[in-house]
């Protein structure tokens, strides 16, 4: 179905309908980029153009950076107090909560993503993020440590670490624009954001909103452009005093590099090859949907998706098959405007075929197709779609149980006991995150720490909230998100030593 067969908000249509070009944001203004380049954005839906939008590359970087530079160290923000800070953390998030429909319409129109998800997750997630870090803001104290010496008062700062360079991803693309922003606004940094080239629209409507509220010119600024030239730009700037990047593993460890040169301070949320374990004494009513939802939420564009399934081979078959006829019957694929939809398109022809090319990977491997296994064909065959796909008869070595497909395409695989299944479950470079199914409290909490990841999700999955830590394990990343923990990302400490003999 073409996107004009839904009503969109008049704000939507105006946004991302308008032949204007969607400018950067640098220094508190719209601007163009200075070699006046754009690229097009598009509906993953139907293929059609949605927006062309300024890109950025190195001069643009340069002018974004100085910008934050300024508002860091002469400008207003400098000077802000900490409860003022809080109230424009908090009037943002008031201004994106009355804005929250336009925003759902824009996610799914540039990412694909259903609506409902768009309206019940992203949208409400990043409005709370927000109000989460602004309490922050009035709550990042010192300590005073009692040294060993006469007469010497010894105290410690937590300062912010200056000018943050932030580098998101397209799967969440405002989310993950308020992850990256509400900690480091909380702690007083200045950010320069380079929002992912697939999906540049939200951030940019953000900016709006970021004017709007009344931020000093500078504190954030948002800088659409390709990886390898602004996303590296900002990553090798010798002016950024931090980078912190939410994407693949691959390009996660450039990353790294890039920060070596200038010792930058580095915090990586990467991929992941999550295991979801059911055990024999799952509830079955939870854990056959939960496993399900854990791998095709998002349309498996989840760095978390829970892509390897591990159910113990006394249920193997039985649970197996309930899962297939979830994935046959309960999911609806279409386009994400359309409210009955539960999975969209995937983001771009380069997605699908990545997938595809893991389906047939798959399948040239030995693996066997329980459903699924193909693009969508019929209505659906403009967009991006795969069919959610669930491959048995996978063995652990396998590329599709070992690699980050991406994608609606889980791994099922029997195991034998607990201590078999800790051994597999870890057997991976990654360790994000991981589901476990039983309703024996003491197999859980087993099970849970014994697996090398960052989140575990018992008879749950994909939970989330801004006051729990997310981050990965090995080589899912450095440093966490979210809680009191991503704080730590942001600042740095200062020991102050005062003689008062
Ligand atoms: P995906 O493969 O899922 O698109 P990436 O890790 O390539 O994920 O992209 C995540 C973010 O990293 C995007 O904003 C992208 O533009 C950026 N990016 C990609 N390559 C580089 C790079 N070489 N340097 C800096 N940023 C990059």
């Amino acid at each position: 179905m073409e996107t004009t067969a839904f009503q969109l908000n008049p704000r939507t249509a105006d946004f991302v309908k308008s032949k204007t070009i969607k400018k950067l944001f640098i220094g508190g203004q719209f601007v163009e980029a200075v070699s006046g380049k754009t690229f097009p954005t598009y509906n993953p839906a139907t293929g059609e153009i949605l927006a062309y939008v300024a890109e950025a590359e190195q001069e643009d970087i340069n002018r974004a950076v100085v910008a934050a530079r300024d508002a860091f160290e002469d400008g207003p923000w400098s000077r802000m107090l900490p409860q003022d800070r809080a109230r424009l953390i908090y009037t943002l998030a008031d201004l994106i909560e009355r804005d929250a429909d336009v925003f759902a319409e824009i996610e799914t129109l540039d990412n694909g993503k259903p609506i409902r998800e768009a309206k019940h997750v992203d949208v409400p997630l990043t409005v709370e993020h927000f109000r989460y870090y602004a309490g922050w803001a009035t709550k990042i104290t010192g300590d005073v440590i009692p040294v060993n010496v006469p007469n010497l008062h010894n105290y410690v700062r937590r300062e912010p670490i200056g000018v943050v360079g932030q580098i998101i991803p397209w799967n969440f693309p405002l989310l993950m624009a308020a992850w990256k922003l509400g900690a480091a606004l909380a702690t007083g940094c200045t950010v320069v954001l380079k929002p992912a080239e697939q999906t540049p629209l939200s951030a940019l409507y953000l900016a709006k909103l970021i004017q709007e509220a009344g931020f000093p010119p500078g504190v954030v600024n948002i800088v659409p452009g390709f990886g390898e030239t602004a996303g590296k730009a900002l990553a090798t700037h010798t002016d950024v005093d931090k980078v912190a990047f939410t994407g693949s593993t691959e390009v996660g460890k450039l990353i790294m590099n890039y920060a070596a040169d200038s010792l930058k301070r580095v915090s990586l949320e990467l991929g992941g090859k999550s295991p979801n374990i059911v055990f024999p004494d799952a509830d079955f009513s939870r854990a056959v949907p939960g496993a399900m939802q854990a791998i095709f939420f998002n349309q498996g564009q989840v760095c978390s998706a829970g892509s390897r399934l591990y159910i113990h081979k006394s249920v193997y078959d039985n649970a197996l098959a309930d899962m297939v006829s979830y994935a046959d019957k309960k999911v609806r694929q279409g386009n994400g405007l359309d409210p009955k939809t539960t999975m969209g398109p995937l983001v771009t022809g380069e997605q699908l075929n990545r997938v595809t090319g893991y389906i047939e990977k798959g399948l040239e491997q030995g693996a066997k197709v329980a459903t699924g296994g193909a693009r969508a064909d019929g209505d659906l065959a403009n967009g991006y779609f795969v069919r959610p796909t669930v491959f048995y008869d996978v063995q652990d070595e396998m590329t599709i149980a070992q690699e980050e497909i991406f994608g609606p395409v889980v791994a099922a695989m029997p195991f034998d006991d607990i201590d078999d299944v800790i051994k597999r479950a870890n057997l991976t470079t990654y360790g994000l995150a991981a589901g476990v199914w039983t309703q024996n409290m003491s197999t859980a909490f087993n099970v849970a720490h014994k697996l090398k990841a960052g989140s575990v999700w018992i008879n749950c999955y994909n939970m989330f909230d801004a006051a729990s830590p997310f981050g990965g394990f090995k080589q899912s990343g450095i440093g966490r998100e979210m809680g009191e923990y991503a704080l730590e990302n942001y600042t740095q400490i200062k020991s102050v030593w005062l003689n008062y003999n």
